[in-house]
């Protein structure tokens, strides 16, 4: 028997410390092992791997990540109730489960990343699902500090990241993560995979890192798709003007149609608008 088999069921470990399930924090549990075991596998086995796990809960996915091989374990909970079961895994595990309580919207990972290859894996709590994304995006220097990201979201929210121009999905978040990631869903969870389950579909993604993103300041990115998409109806000629600069110019020089729209504009479009914005505002200042 492995030291995972030895710890007791994850409804009983449930029952013992009260987790009964807060919709605030986002909480729906995944108790199927075949599931927990199919997402710590789709981060990849390794035993040099550090995995930077969000929201263990009662600790399903951080077992199955541990039993697959990870080196080191960083469980990230905001939920001190969770906690003492953590530490009843931690306890066979003492040297390979770290257990980190906070908002992982605002702990410093830094000091907990002692070298060698780090994967993110989490079944994220739905509330702040695209903040954490958003933030792993945006973070610079980049590549990042990470290998890949495998994450659950509401299918929703997986097929926003994933669409393409000319859907109605398509949005900054499909052009952020597009721009930084390649990006592909792995496969779909039911409701009634989760206790309790939640009304949508979820699905499970993951996102590898470009090493060489197209050249773009990520700063000016982010200005030009929220002045796009904030008004994804009109034409770029209207939509762009809350960006203060001279419109025409800097749809010339990006090689934009005035009357296209946010929408049919690919993730290179709006890199090119970024460096164009980059240059016209220096030529106005
Ligand atoms: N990993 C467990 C599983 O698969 O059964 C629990 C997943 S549940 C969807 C989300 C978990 O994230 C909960 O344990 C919740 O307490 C935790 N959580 C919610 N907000 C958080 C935050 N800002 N930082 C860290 N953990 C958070």
């Amino acid at each position: 028997m492995s030291r995972i088999d030895d710890l007791p069921p994850l409804r009983e470990v449930i029952r013992r410390h009260g987790l009964g399930a807060r919709k605030s924090l986002g909480q729906n549990f995944l108790l199927d092992l075949n599931l927990t075991a199919r997402i710590a596998r789709a981060a990849g086995r390794s035993t040099a791997l550090t995995v930077v796990e969000v929201g263990p809960g009662p600790g399903g996915l951080t077992r199955a990540l541990l039993a697959l091989g990870a080196r080191r374990v960083i469980a990230i909970e905001r939920d001190a109730r969770c906690l003492p079961a953590l530490h009843e895994i931690a306890e066979r595990f003492a040297d390979r489960l770290t257990i980190v309580a906070g908002d992982a919207l605002r702990v410093d990972l830094e000091p907990h990343l002692q070298g060698g290859p780090v994967r993110v894996v989490a079944n994220l709590p739905y509330n702040v699902a695209t903040a954490l994304l958003v933030a792993w995006l945006t973070v610079d220097p980049w590549p990042p500090w990470y290998e890949s990201l495998v994450l659950t979201f509401q299918r929703e929210v997986a097929q926003r990241i994933m669409a393409a121009p000319g859907s109605k999905a398509y949005g900054r978040l499909s052009v952020l993560a597009g721009w930084r990631t390649k990006a592909q869903i792995l496969f779909d969870i039911a409701p009634r995979a989760f206790v309790p389950a939640p009304k949508v579909t979820s699905s499970v993604v993951r996102l590898v890192p470009r090493p060489y993103p197209l050249a773009c300041d990520r700063h000016l990115l982010e200005r030009v798709t929220e002045a796009a998409f904030g008004q994804r109806r009109k034409m770029l000629r209207q939509s762009l003007r809350s960006l203060g600069v001279d419109v025409p110019e800097l749809l010339a020089a990006a090689e934009l149609d005035p009357t296209a729209r946010a929408e049919d504009i690919a993730v290179e479009g709006f890199a090119a608008l970024g460096r164009a914005l980059a240059t016209t505002a220096r030529d106005a200042a």
